[in-house]
């Protein structure tokens, strides 16, 4: 085994990787992002179940421009974080897992991060693996939706989609950004028919507020094209991260939902005709 699949490979993405593309010059950078012949990848990980229906081989991006006060993975926010990696080495790569993947219902995933950063190396990456047979999900916050072509949204069989909250205040002090692109993601989705597992990360006091829940069930319910909804709890494994990477960390005593907030969390989503877990 190669030192890059080595690295490239990880047991989970939890594990902190900071400046493994510091070395690649930024003409480099800006020609990989313009013809999506090369993408930046946190790292690889293999037979995940919860991001995307079937066992799952996930390709973490790096590269947000997000700022969320509970993000998990904050290593992944700059892309010269993430080991570069053509697009002919990811495909070979995936290219083993293919025969699996089929016989175990599964598929890539491409996460992040957010992969819209880099999302000519995704369209390039999502084209390949359909062209194998292999189911795609693209996980993402929605804010670079208009990016990709409708050819390219041929080629994503599901996505993922993370919905924060719906006041847009609320969104901006939690996030740094606007929620209206992502929405707007969302309908052109659903116009599309191209289905839609939300996303939501329940954080008391920041994300649980009921009203607020209820308008963005409503939001998603109306939409469609959803199938499922995941509520996640907030956890605290990433705090280690901000602590390393010396950034001011807000969340530090806040404590994970309680099994009852969570199901009423999902209560609010199921209210708006959808499955919510
Ligand atoms: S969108 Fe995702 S990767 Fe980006 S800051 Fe938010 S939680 Fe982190």
């Amino acid at each position: 085994m190669s030192t890059e699949q080595v690295t490239l490979q990880a047991k989970s993405p939890f594990e902190l990787r900071v400046n493994l593309g510091k070395e690649v010059p930024e003409a480099d950078v800006r020609s990989a992002l313009a013809s999506g012949d090369m993408g930046f990848l946190h790292s690889f990980t293999t037979g995940a179940t919860v991001d995307g229906p079937g066992v799952r081989v996930v390709a973490w991006t790096a590269g947000c421009m997000w700022r969320c006060l509970y993000c998990h993975n904050p290593d992944t926010w700059t892309m010269s974080n993430g080991i570069p990696v053509t697009v002919a080495k990811a495909v070979e790569e995936l290219r083993k897992y293919r025969q699996g993947l089929k016989a175990m219902a599964g598929g890539l995933t491409v996460s992040g991060g957010e992969p819209l950063m880099q999302h000519r190396f995704v369209e390039k990456l999502f084209a390949a693996a359909r062209g194998m047979g292999i189911h795609t999900a693209l996980d993402t916050n929605g804010y670079y939706g208009d990016r990709l072509s409708d050819a390219a949204l041929d080629t994503v069989s599901l996505v993922l989609l993370d919905l924060k909250t719906s006041d847009p205040e609320r969104h901006r002090a939690l996030t740094g950004m606007d929620n209206a692109p992502t929405h707007a993601f969302a309908r052109r989705l659903a116009a599309r028919r191209l289905p839609i597992w939300v996303r939501y990360v329940l954080v008391p006091g920041l994300t649980d507020d009921p009203e607020d829940v209820a308008k963005t069930a409503a939001f998603a319910g109306a939409l469609g094209n959803v199938e499922r909804v995941d509520v996640l709890p907030f956890h605290q494994m990433g705090q280690f991260k901000w602590k390393k990477l010396g950034l001011e960390y807000k969340l530090e005593h806040t404590s994970p939902p309680s099994n009852e907030l969570v199901e009423q969390a999902c209560v609010l989503f199921r209210n708006a005709g959808l499955k919510a877990y």
